[in-house]
């Protein structure tokens, strides 16, 4: 099957005249996973053997695709979900562990995606994520809150990845089901570098391309959603006077980060006007030696990436 050029939907060309920005683009989430599982073969191919992680991401997002596919959010279970998010006039709430509790839907993605993953690990690996799959409720509830929470470190790596991957699966179509039906406005400002719907830290910017071009947003680690962010502004303290753009060699490279002087935090931008191929979440993994570079120069990240959770 060939994806479309985007999971961003174009734009509607019927309406006459200059279209105002969007405050939040959805995506188009079977797109956006297709094409992501897509981009992290197509690295993995390129990396030329060092084969494991990158495929194993693939067959991540495949499953979260799968899950959307054959057990899709309903409405109801999206209920205490949409309870939390942000609407501009009020900020998004970050879930109790007694919430996360009683939220089944991404206790039962997470199961279906150890049993899925299960076969491809190491035993060592597989048998972390077994035992959480297996454990009551409230342990699995505690892990995820020490994640919302950015306790990174309560969280043995090779669970927090998928985990996270659950936790996003149920949040994003949580987001796009409450946005859909208007239950929350689409015009939610965001609080500092955290996205406006749910609060959870940007992965990165996206410079966009096509009907958009050169608008700047950041993307979700949690629900996918973008948001509009003027360029050239910290995304951190909205700071404008020490802006700097980093990249390897070339100042045309379509990854490059962005510091801000004042308060010392960084944001790593993809530019899919020079790139369209480029996946947030994949390709901030091919670029990691830039972080280390900025982090030398005493910069601190101002977002994650949920495959590479911070040690
Ligand atoms: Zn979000
Ligand atoms: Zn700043």
């Amino acid at each position: 099957m060939k994806l479309p050029f985007s999971d961003i939907t174009p734009l509607d060309k019927s309406v006459p005249g200059v279209q105002a920005i969007e405050a939040l683009i959805l995506p188009r989430l079977s797109i956006l996973y297709a094409k992501r599982a897509e981009r992290l073969r197509g690295l993995n191919a390129q990396a030329h053997g060092e084969v494991g992680y990158l495929e194993f991401l693939a067959h991540l997002v495949d499953a979260q695709a799968a899950l959307l596919a054959n057990n899709p959010l309903t409405a109801q279970q999206a209920i205490p979900v949409s309870a939390l998010l942000g609407d501009g006039a009020t900020k998004p709430e970050r879930p109790s562990m007694a919430v996360l509790q009683t939220i089944a839907y991404w206790q039962e993605a997470f199961k279906f995606f150890v049993q899925t993953l299960s076969p491809l690990l190491p035993e060592n690996s597989s048998e972390k994520l077994r035992d959480l799959a297996q454990a009551e409720p409230s342990v699995l509830a505690e892990q995820a809150s020490q994640l919302l929470a950015r306790n990174y470190s309560a969280v043995d790596a090779g669970v927090s990845v998928v985990l996270w991957a659950a936790l996003s699966s149920c949040w994003a179509q949580a987001v796009a089901l409450a946005i859909g039906q208007d239950l929350k406005a689409g015009s939610a400002e965001s609080h500092g570098a955290n996205c406006p719907c749910c609060g959870a830290p940007a992965a990165g910017g996206l410079v966009l391309t096509g009907d958009r071009e050169g608008l700047r947003y950041l993307q979700c680690s949690l629900c996918e959603t973008r948001w509009h962010k003027v360029r050239a502004t910290c995304t951190t303290c909205h700071g404008t006077q020490n802006i700097d753009y980093w990249t390897f060699e070339k100042t045309d490279s379509p990854i490059q980060i962005e510091t801000c002087g004042d308060c010392h935090s960084y944001l790593k931008i993809f530019r899919q006007d020079r790139d369209p191929h480029l996946d947030v979440l994949a390709d901030d993994l091919m670029s990691q030696g830039l972080d280390e570079l900025l982090e030398e120069q005493g910069f601190v990240r101002s977002g994650i990436n949920p495959f590479s959770f911070p040690a």
